[in-house]
């Protein structure tokens, strides 16, 4: 269920996405695609117009070349026309006459024409002819060089049609002639010399005309230059003005004038309507079915008079140059530029694409953060609404902005009652100063517990803990506080009553100690009148051994009666806190022994074993109570033999760490940390019980062994250790015996004599630590010191602690002998300082001293 629910929202939440996607995307690209499919259409019309206007950009462009390359070609005609050289030739020679003077001359303006050629390099022949049309002079290219004809290689020029032009020219006029391929010796040189002639008459002084210069032009460069430019896939024609190709369709067709075979290769017998109109105008464009033609004429001669008076040329000379864009370069000009609105389209609506996703998506991820928080919000305020807890949001102005139902509850209001009211009108008095106080450390960001008592309807009152958290919003500014209120009014009253019982309980458990100790002794005093008179009674050697027996008995109930007696008087002071810890110097060794013997004969009298292990190194003396200690040992020892029936009872004692202790006041300094343990190989307790054992009244029963007692002994022994700071601890398996012991930390007097090492090495611990605080040094000293005898003696007594006796020994030894004074005095006033520590390491520097 909860997966199709899933893929159903994942479902509809897809096809939201595509709707926000399409909602987005489809009109974008509409838009984009009507924008760019009104500039493909305005393009296309404009194409024409555009073709047209570059067409004529070119034109214009080439006709100035042209125009300039001829401006170029008469200002070298008329330099080399004024040539001194010429000059001298024309007015004082004769060409005729092969005299030296003629001869120098001639070979001065060979060599001039050369070097003007070689320099231009667009002239195939620089000629000098004289008016019957011979070549005086002919300086011809030959790849890149100028050479000059020898006088046999000259030819006559007379017949060819500009010479002819030539000879009707008058002083400072030239002729040019149209543009043809050049001919040798009346034949068209092959390969193909487009050229140009310019020709000019040159006069001497007296105004005769003497000899015609004539350069050709090597006219393939402007060929070339046409050639060199792109018209958009269009084609660049040359023809002459009487429609000839110049450079066509096709290379045959080119220069038909020239040939007699060649006179219809026209370009009107391609475009025949197109040449009508050509001829019509000079320079435009017209568009018919064969596509667009743009086209300018050039007429090479109109131009540059600045030189000459008048320039002349053949009729019909001017050059048109044409650019055709066919049909199909227009369909693929629209084509292209399809293409590119396409692909601009293409791209832009990609662009769209992935924009529309991207707003889809961040869309797509508001919406869900819109949905996760209105569900986090929704779960937030069940929360709140079922709080067990009042909550609250206290504003700047301390008002309540926010409450949920629980507060109004617990103060017994309805919500709309607490809206807007003051937090502090809820609070009774007394607490309102301090409750001021935690709203100002919330305004410093702490948060804050307190509690207090609040108003509520009726005038009833509630226990509450106020919990204060300061809001504060993204940019840190303090916005108010989250208050949330328990309602601990329950909680006081159980605290009350729980007082209350306790108090109870305590008097209760005072009058039951005290009735116990009362009925304890009031117990014990018939008790003992028993015991007593079995005792005077067993004496008595009448008695018979029933008698005896009986008494026995007798003897062995009233004891066991009277320890449960004192158990209980113990075990009721425990409890009434009653028993104090009372530490006093103790003997050790004698405490141990004393408990050694008594244990002894109990093992004896049930056939046991038992065995005293004390640590060779315990101290004799020690600070502790020796009635609890004595307690304690006894009550485990007779429990171990109560429960071994067979086998050993062994009481170990164990020096575990000893150390010193600084109190600098005290005595004692030296700390020894003792095990006392009691082993046994009785019946075992086992592993559950091994706890419940220290419980009042519990007894295991096991084996169904009779034994004494009542089951106190080991929780008097447990609370009495616990006393001490310490705890009982057991370890124990059925049928193998059971392991008691416990580790008390004790002050040490006195150590036995065997223990002198572990003295001594105290001793010097406590020399070093305290060798900073001795004033004199002995060995820098000069003072005398009494002998070792003397020195051991009163070593004894200051490690024994008797300073009366240490005292009143160093006074009579300073009235013995009067050079051991400051000796004595030093010791003295040490006494009387209670520096027991120094006193003994001084002394033991001086045994050291003495040795
Ligand atoms: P009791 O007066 O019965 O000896 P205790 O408090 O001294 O009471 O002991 C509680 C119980 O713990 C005993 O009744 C006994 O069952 C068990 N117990 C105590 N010491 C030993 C021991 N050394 N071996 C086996 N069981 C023991």
């Amino acid at each position: 269920m909860k997966i199709w629910l899933n893929y159903k929202y994942y479902n509809i939440r897809r096809r939201l996405s595509a709707l926000t996607f399409a909602l987005f995307f489809t009109p974008m690209s509409l838009i984009v695609g009507l924008y760019f499919f009104i500039i493909y259409q305005a393009k296309v019309k404009s194409l024409e117009v555009e073709l047209k206007f570059n067409n004529n950009l070119i034109l214009t462009r080439e006709a100035d070349f042209i125009e300039k390359t001829i401006e170029k070609i008469i200002q070298d005609l008329s330099f080399l026309s004024k040539e001194n050289e010429l000059k001298t030739l024309i007015n004082e020679g004769d060409f005729n006459q092969k005299n030296i003077l003629n001869q120098e001359s001639k070979i001065n303006l060979i060599q001039n024409y050369q070097n003007f050629a070689q320099e231009n390099q667009n002239y195939d022949q620089i000629r000098l002819i004289d008016l019957q049309g011979k070549e005086i002079i002919k300086v011809y290219k030959i790849g890149n060089i100028y050479l000059s004809s020898f006088d046999n290689q000259l030819d006559n020029q007379f017949k060819r049609y500009w010479f002819q032009e030539g000879l009707k020219l008058e002083q400072n006029e030239i002729f040019i002639s149209p543009l043809d391929l050049n001919l040798k010796r009346g034949k068209v040189e092959v390969p193909f010399k487009p050229t140009i002639h310019f020709l000019s008459p040159i006069f001497n002084k007296k105004g005769q005309k003497k000899v015609f210069l004539v350069i050709n032009y090597l006219a393939q460069d402007l060929i070339d230059n046409l050639n060199k430019i792109n018209t958009s896939q269009g084609k660049i024609f040359l023809i002459n003005e009487e429609g000839f190709w110049l450079k066509g369709l096709n290379k045959k067709d080119e220069w038909g004038f020239m040939f007699l075979e060649g006179q219809d290769r026209k370009f009107e017998k391609v475009f025949a309507t197109e040449w009508q109109q050509i001829l019509e105008q000079k320079k435009g464009n017209i568009k018919t079915d064969q596509g667009i033609f743009s086209f300018n004429q050039i007429d090479l001669s109109s131009q540059h008079l600045s030189l000459f008076n008048s320039i002349y040329s053949w009729p019909n000379d001017n050059i048109i140059i044409v650019i055709w864009m066919s049909p199909e370069i227009l369909k693929a000009q629209v084509k292209l530029l399809f293409n590119h609105y396409f692909l601009v389209n293409l791209i832009c609506n990609l662009i769209i694409g992935i924009i529309s996703g991207i707003i889809t998506f961040i869309k797509g991820e508001k919406k869900e953060i819109q949905l996760q928080l209105k569900q986090s919000e929704a779960k937030y305020r069940q929360i709140i609404e079922t709080a067990e807890e009042g909550i609250c949001i206290i504003n700047k102005e301390d008002l309540i902005t926010f409450a949920n139902p629980k507060l109004a509850t617990m103060l017994g209001y309805s919500l709309n009652q607490i809206i807007d009211q003051s937090f502090f009108k809820f609070v009774i008095p007394n607490y309102l100063n301090v409750l001021k106080a935690k709203f100002t450390d919330c305004l410093c960001g702490e948060k804050n517990n307190l509690e207090l008592q609040l108003n509520c309807d009726n005038n009833e009152r509630i226990w509450a803990i106020i919990s204060l958290s300061p809001i504060f919003n993204l940019r840190g500014n303090y916005q108010g506080i989250l208050a949330m209120i328990t309602d601990i009014s329950h909680r006081y009253q159980s605290e009350k009553e729980l007082q209350q019982a306790k108090q109870i309980a305590e008097k209760a458990s005072q009058v039951k100690s005290q009735f116990i100790s009362n009925i304890s002794h009031e117990l014990r005093t018939p008790l003992n009148g028993i015991l007593g008179y079995t005792q005077l009674i067993k004496n008595d050697s009448n008695l018979n051994q029933e008698q005896q027996q009986a008494l026995n008995i007798i003897n062995n109930c009233g004891i066991n009666l009277l320890d449960l007696i004192n158990d209980l008087l113990s075990l009721s002071k425990l409890d009434a806190d009653k028993i104090k810890i009372e530490p006093s110097e103790l003997n050790l060794i004698q405490l141990l022994t004393s408990l050694v013997k008594i244990t002894e004969i109990k093992a004896q009298n049930q056939g046991l074993k038992f065995n005293y292990l004390p640590d060779p190194y315990l101290p004799i003396m020690i600070y502790a109570d020796g009635k609890i200690l004595r307690q304690i040992l006894l009550n485990l020892l007779s429990n171990g033999i109560k429960f071994t029936p067979q086998g050993e009872v062994t009481l170990k004692i164990e020096v575990l760490s000893s150390r010193l202790i600084s109190n600098p006041n005290s005595l004692i300094n030296v700390e020894v940390n003792l095990r006392f343990t009691v082993q046994d190989t009785g019946i075992g307790i086992p592993f559950n019980a091994q706890k419940k054992i220290f419980l009042p009244f519990t007894q295991l029963n096991q084996n169904n062994s009779l034994t004494e007692g009542i089951g106190l002994g080991l929780t008097i022994a447990q609370k009495l250790v616990n006393l001490l700071d310490s705890e009982i601890n057991v370890e124990s398996s059925i049928g193998k015996g059971s392991i008691f012991w416990f580790d008390l930390k004790l002050c040490v007097i006195n150590w036995y004599n065997d223990h002198q090492i572990i003295v001594n090495n105290l001793e010097q611990l406590a020399q070093e630590s305290l060798e900073k605080i001795i004033n004199p040094n002995l060995e820098q000293s000069k003072m005398m010191i009494p002998d070792q005898e003397m020195v051991k003696t009163l070593y004894d007594l200051a490690k024994k602690g008797l300073l009366d006796e240490l005292n009143q020994t160093l006074e009579e030894i300073q009235i013995n002998n009067s050079q051991l004074t400051p000796f004595c005095q030093e010791i003295i006033l040490l006494i009387k300082q209670f520096k027991l520590k120094q006193i003994r390491i001084l002394l033991n520097q001086c045994l050291c001293k003495n040795y």
